[in-house]
């Protein structure tokens, strides 16, 4: 039986490749989860801004995830104007789903650094953290984060589902060390990054020009 929980899985998605896709699927399978949305941020607080602008990231996302119904995009940060900051959006989900359990799914990297995230103590009110493995990432928090995290992990799945926020899990998923970094300099670098992201997703990229790609690599003839 599935839960009744909505997954967010937030993210630049600049652009999206099958890290992602492969960890959104093994944990909404892993814990049962329906209600699995990717939610790509719009203007992200956290770095300098992005490669491609919000428009072509949810195209993409939208794109990767056509083919599979269960998996979905969730658009209030990039219909949002200004800085779209966590908090604020988790308190919008809360206020739209009750008291069902929130699952917001990270990668250990980000994880790592929830403790420089906008008001970051008040997502443990709002929502469960699941973080999951990512290759050349350890689980490595600052002291203020190292505390939260240790008091509230727990092991089973169920112990997040019988109460909505607070509890954080560790999922381990299979390993790709893939990032959108790499692509985006490969696509510059004018080589080709097939098989690491869908191949929908990289037509699109060559169509669109994005990361300073070069059409005609990757084309035949
Ligand atoms: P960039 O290289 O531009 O920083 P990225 O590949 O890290 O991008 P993001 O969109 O920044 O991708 O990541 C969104 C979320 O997905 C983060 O929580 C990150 O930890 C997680 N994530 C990204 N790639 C992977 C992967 N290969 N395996 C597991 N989690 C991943």
């Amino acid at each position: 039986m599935k839960n009744r929980a909505v997954a967010v899985f937030g993210g630049t998605f600049d652009p999206v490749h099958y890290g992602h896709l492969r960890a959104a699927a093994e944990v909404a399978e892993r814990l049962k989860v329906s209600d699995f949305r990717l939610l790509p941020a719009g203007q992200p607080p956290h770095r300098e801004g992005t490669w491609a602008d919000a428009y072509h990231r949810l195209a993409m996302l939208e794109l990767a995830l056509a083919p599979y119904p269960d998996l979905t995009v969730d658009e209030r940060e990039v219909r949002r104007d200004g800085p779209s900051f966590m908090v604020d959006t988790l308190a919008s989900i809360r206020a739209q789903v009750g008291d069902a359990p929130i699952l917001l799914c990270l990668g250990q990297d980000a994880a790592n650094g929830l403790n420089r995230w906008h008001r970051w103590r008040e997502l443990f009110d709002l929502a469960h953290l699941v973080v999951m493995t990512r290759p050349r990432s350890r689980p490595r928090y600052p002291q203020d984060s190292a505390e939260m995290f240790r008091e509230r992990r727990v092991q089973r799945t169920r112990d997040l589902m019988g109460q909505p926020a607070g509890r954080v899990r560790h999922v381990e998923v299979t390993q790709l060390a893939i990032s959108s970094t790499d692509i985006r300099r490969q696509l510059a670098g004018g080589r080709d990054p097939r098989f690491l992201l869908p191949a929908t997703v990289l037509a699109y990229i060559r169509k669109h020009g994005l990361y300073g790609c070069n059409e005609s690599v990757g084309k035949k003839g």
